[in-house]
């Protein structure tokens, strides 16, 4: 589903994080939020999700206006840095949960837990619990708990930080390829620039508060608009 940010502002107090953004990411997209350590880019993804209300704006998915919707009830899947799976729950009943609160007969549960452990590809570690596992299996947990509910969107904040190199690199093709299996319309927020252009359809480069180019890796790569973007790229001018 579309995702639209329209004039999205967004302060704590009188700091003015982010001022009048405007951002459209199109269904079925993967878009990168790239930039340094607090240009915004959890503020802008929190917002999207329904943990921050915006101070000024409106962000709409597909025509519906979400703006004012609490997180529960926008349909959207959020995977964070720390992965946070339930530590006493096997990983069956992790993935589960979300549609235990919403009281599926176990049943149909089972079913769903099933279809999604296949896709992630974990289908083997059903009756583990969170501690029995490495960081990058802790990692498809937290991704298939965040898709069992179908959501309209998938929202990922530093996913892969706390995963050794060896498993970054191979949680950024699983992750793309879930994306793209699903065809979910997904926000990747980054600092790592290999990470947005190995994983994202198109990357949009943040400083303070600002977008300050949006476009493929590619063309980023061969026409960095600023000396910013190209600095952050690794490929300064
Ligand atoms: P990033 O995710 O890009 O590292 P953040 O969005 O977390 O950056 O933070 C952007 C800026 O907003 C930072 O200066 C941070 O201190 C500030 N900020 C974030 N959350 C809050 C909050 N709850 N209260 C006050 N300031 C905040
Ligand atoms: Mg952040």
């Amino acid at each position: 589903m579309r995702i639209l940010l329209d004039n999205f502002s967004k302060s704590f107090g009188a700091t003015k994080v982010i001022e009048n953004m405007n951002l459209q990411v199109a269904h079925g997209e993967m878009l990168a939020l790239l930039g340094p350590s607090g240009c915004g880019k959890s503020t802008t993804l929190f917002a999207v999700c329904g943990i921050h209300r915006p101070t000024g704006g409106r962000i709409l998915f597909g025509d519906r206006d979400v703006t004012d919707l609490p997180s529960q009830v926008r349909n959207v899947g959020v995977v964070f840095q720390s992965y946070a799976l339930y530590p006493h729950m096997t990983v069956a009943e992790n993935i589960g949960f979300p549609l235990k609160v919403k009281a599926m007969p176990s049943a149909d549960i089972r079913k769903e837990v099933d279809r999604i452990a296949a896709l992630v590809q974990i289908g083997n570690l059903m009756g583990r619990h969170p501690s029995e596992l490495s960081g990058g299996q802790q990692q498809r947990v937290a991704l298939a708990r965040a898709l069992i509910r179908k959501p309209d969107v998938l929202l990922l904040d530093e996913p892969l930080a706390n995963l050794d190199a060896k498993l970054r690199l191979e949680m950024r093709s699983e992750i793309r390829r879930i994306q793209r299996e699903t065809g979910i319309t997904a926000i990747l927020v980054t600092h790592d620039q290999v990470e947005a252009m190995s994983m994202c359809d198109r990357i949009a480069i943040m400083k303070e508060g600002e977008i300050i180019q949006i476009a493929t890796p590619a063309e980023m790569y061969s026409d960095p608009r600023t000396a910013f973007v190209a600095g952050f790229l690794g490929n300064p001018p």
